[in-house]
C-alpha cells in the first residue's frame, strides 16, 4: 500500500500514477475513485441531489458535501463501503430503519455490493434538512 503524499489516497504500487488533484466538485470526486464504484456514487449523488434540488454541491472536510447555509450532509467513498455523513442526530432519529446497517460516529455505511436504500436516505436527507444538519457542519 502506498499513500501520495500529495493527496493523500491510497494505492496498490508505489508512485503510481493517477489523477492527483484535490477535487473541487462532487462529480471530480467521483470520477477519481475506482470505476467499478463510480456508478454507485453517481446514484448516491443524484439521490441526495433530488432532495436538495437548490443547495450547493462543494466538497468540505474532503468529502462530497451539500449546503444550504450550513452543511447538511456529505458522503465519502472508503474502501469497502460509502460512508453517509447526517449526523448523530439523524443516526438517533432512524436507528429502527438503520439495524441492516452499520453505523458509527454519525456516518452510516452502505456496502458496495449491496442496492442503495432510496427511500431510506432521501428520508434521511430530508430530515437533515429540516433539522440539524451533519454534525461537523458549521465549524
Ligand atoms: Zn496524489
Amino acid at each position: 500500500m502506498w499513500k501520495c503524499p500529495k493527496c493523500n489516497r491510497e494505492f496498490k504500487y508505489i508512485d503510481q500514477s493517477h489523477f492527483c488533484e484535490i477535487p473541487k466538485t462532487i462529480d471530480d470526486y467521483i470520477a477519481v475513485q475506482a470505476e467499478e464504484i463510480q456508478p454507485i456514487l453517481k446514484q448516491l449523488h443524484i439521490m441526495i441531489a433530488d432532495v436538495l434540488l437548490d443547495a450547493q454541491e462543494v466538497i468540505s472536510w474532503g468529502m462530497p458535501t451539500f449546503r444550504k447555509e450550513r452543511n447538511i450532509i456529505h458522503f465519502a467513498a472508503n474502501k469497502k463501503h460509502i460512508g453517509l455523513y447526517p449526523g448523530d442526530l439523524a443516526i438517533t432519529h432512524f436507528t429502527k430503519r438503520l439495524l441492516d446497517y452499520k453505523t458509527s460516529k454519525g456516518s452510516i455505511h452502505f456496502q458496495y455490493d449491496k442496492p442503495l436504500p432510496a427511500d431510506l436516505i432521501k428520508d434521511i436527507v430530508k430530515w437533515c434538512l429540516d433539522n440539524s444538519g451533519s454534525k461537523i457542519s458549521g465549524q
